[in-house]
């Protein structure tokens, strides 16, 4: 079922989300709702809180971006199929000198800027069957997860931005809380008053 994405504004976005347990209702179902939910947008990765859940989950499949082909064949072999869940994730360490790379996001539609990021990261998490992982990433695949890890601590990446870009897009970020811009797919605004 594909969920609709909670945009820019919703107060859901600036929660730091909490831990969940094994026993977490319907996470199988959660998941597969989550991954159908973000491949009809067209993206790379979808955090919990961004169809309205605050809780530590955010998938990731980062196989569009192995089309690229500015990249090396080792780095589109590497983003091809990787497709994980990451649950109750902590990153444990983020090494290396930033660079930047133009991100984009599901809840704030058609803003795209310039984040500095660095490049390498180790991540621990459980996988959807709650198995736990310690792992170290870099390039794209890194960069992705840093974005949807932000979603649970209730940070996005405009807020990553200049004083002087945060200005400049200020006008159509209030557009998007107010509902005023076409998407393609379906999304929630914080003007919309909640079906039950
Ligand atoms: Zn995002």
């Amino acid at each position: 079922m594909i969920l609709p994405i909670v945009a820019y504004g919703d107060p859901v976005l600036r929660k730091k989300a909490t831990d969940i347990t094994k026993d977490y209702p319907k996470l199988n179902e959660l998941v597969d709702n989550m991954f159908e939910t973000m491949y009809n947008a067209y993206g790379v990765g979808l955090a919990a809180p961004q169809i309205g859940l605050p809780v530590r989950m955010f998938l990731v499949d980062t196989t569009p971006f192995a089309e690229d082909e500015d990249l090396s064949k080792e780095e589109q072999v590497a983003l091809k199929d990787f497709k994980k869940v990451f649950i109750n994730a902590k990153i444990t360490k983020e090494e290396g000198e930033a660079w930047v790379f133009n991100e984009g996001c599901l809840s704030i539609p058609d803003v795209r800027e310039d984040v500095s990021r660095k490049p390498k990261i180790t991540i621990e998490y459980l996988d959807e069957n709650f198995k736990p992982h310690t792992e170290t990433y870099d390039g794209l695949i890194a960069r992705v997860i840093q974005h949807e890890y932000d979603h649970i601590e209730g940070v996005l990446f405009t807020d990553k931005l200049s004083s002087f870009k945060k200005r400049i897009i200020k006008g159509r970020l209030a557009n998007i809380s107010k509902g005023k811009i076409r998407v393609d797919y379906r999304m929630r605004f914080p003007s919309e008053k909640k079906k039950r």
